[in-house]
């Protein structure tokens, strides 16, 4: 089965049928599972067999999703969790111990950011920051107690891109983990672990469910990294709902075809906005005027889907075109069918100091688009207009 394509894989992979011989899974949802005798129990305890025995544990339905992800990701194996912050931080709290010591790249999601900020400290799990555009200065900030290296590619808002190939040859050297937050790539456009990550992980959420519905997460890569990760799991009970994980799962089967439209729409909105008068910066990783094309070029099969753009004006400018907005609605998620705009710096990186966000671009007048399936032509419409108080 493996040697499918990836668009085959997140279409055929699926659990065994049962009785009534069902085209789609069927949901399981069900707290616990039965067993015919009291050594089949055992088993399952012990386990000697793999049968489910609680849905905090495993469950057939989320079995699927993280067979499937794990599968896209050219993962060992994978573990799934409520959320992406369950996923992200379960990883932490399985792999690290107090003294350790992460590096992190400076823009990352803002409550993985909260997270180092305000909870590790009581922890004794520090962490250092590396600029997504000077990788070059990585090996320094690796100290004797740095566990891994994490960070998101393209970097969530500014749409910076890390050479996942430099950043994983010095983690090998410096024998430390990586483990890379593939949200905004999806496993379509971005495989790290091909380029030497120890694990990715996961909102799936985003645009793995894609239509703006459940929250879910999910961690892939080495088994043995993974085991410690699902124990804490099922110890300290993040489970994905069986609910949750069939939407995820069968969203999935259309992860291609959407993200090649969401990339199509992106590039296309880019490339009319780049020169527009109301702006001053355009970021997608397709345009060549981005600053590190060249990598996401070698690293990414598409641009994706998120554009931002930095309005001349700051947040007053910013403001008065998120309210014009007419069909385009304001929210802080992303990878949804309908295009989204979101203001980070009154918003999801609200919490960073002025000066973390000054230093990782997130100025007041960027605006982050995550460009939906509607008609390229409607997009653009809507944004024109919304821009256009805001010319001269
Ligand atoms: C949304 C997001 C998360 C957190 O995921 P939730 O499902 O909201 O918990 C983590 N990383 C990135 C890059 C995200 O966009």
């Amino acid at each position: 089965m493996t040697d499918m394509a990836l668009e085959t894989l997140a279409i055929r992979t699926q659990i065994s049928r049962s009785d009534a011989g069902e085209h789609s899974a069927p949901i399981f949802l069900t707290s616990s599972f039965v067993f015919d005798t009291a050594e089949d129990l055992k088993d399952a305890f012990d386990e000697v067999s793999d049968a489910h025995v609680y849905s905090r544990y495993s469950n057939p339905n989320v079995d699927e999703f993280v067979e499937k992800v794990a599968l896209l990701e050219g993962a060992e194996t994978g573990v799934a969790m409520a959320s992406g912050m369950a996923a992200i931080y379960t990883t932490f709290m399985a792999l690290l111990q107090s003294g350790d010591h992460i590096v992190s790249c400076s823009s990352v999601f803002g409550a993985t950011h909260s997270l180092f900020k305000n909870y590790f400290p009581k922890l004794q799990i520090s962490h250092s920051y590396f600029h997504a555009q000077h990788v070059q200065e990585l090996p320094s900030l690796i100290q004797p107690n740095t566990k891994c290296i994490y960070l998101e590619t393209p970097t969530n808002p500014a749409i910076a891109i890390i050479d996942l190939e430099t950043v994983a040859a010095v983690a090998k050297e410096k024998n430390v983990l990586l483990i890379v937050d593939n949200c905004f790539a999806t496993p379509y456009i971005q495989q790290p672990i091909r380029w030497g990550a120890d694990l990715v992980i996961h909102s799936a959420t985003k645009y793995m469910d894609g239509q703006g519905r459940v929250l879910g997460g999910v961690v892939v890569g080495k088994a043995s990294l993974i085991r410690d990760i699902y124990l804490f799991g099922r110890l300290t009970g993040p489970a994905l709902s069986p609910m949750n994980a069939w939407m995820l799962s069968k969203s999935l089967e259309t992860l291609a075809i959407r993200m090649d439209r969401h990339a199509e729409n992106a590039h296309f909105i880019a490339e009319q906005l780049e020169h527009h008068s109301a702006l001053s910066d355009v970021s997608y990783p397709f345009l060549p005027s981005h600053p590190q094309y060249d990598i996401a070029k070698k690293q990414m099969k598409l641009g994706g889907g998120m554009v931002t753009i930095t309005l001349h004006g700051g947040y007053e400018a910013a403001k008065l075109f998120l309210n014009r907005l007419q069909m385009i609605k304001i929210s802080p998620n992303l990878g949804d069918s309908r295009t989204i705009a979101t203001h980070p710096a009154s918003s999801t990186h609200s919490k960073l100091s002025e000066e973390d966000r000054r230093t990782v671009g997130i100025t007041p007048g960027l605006v982050r688009l995550s460009i939906g399936l509607e008609h390229r032509d409607d997009i653009l419409r809507d944004i024109l207009q919304a821009l256009e108080t805001n010319v001269g």
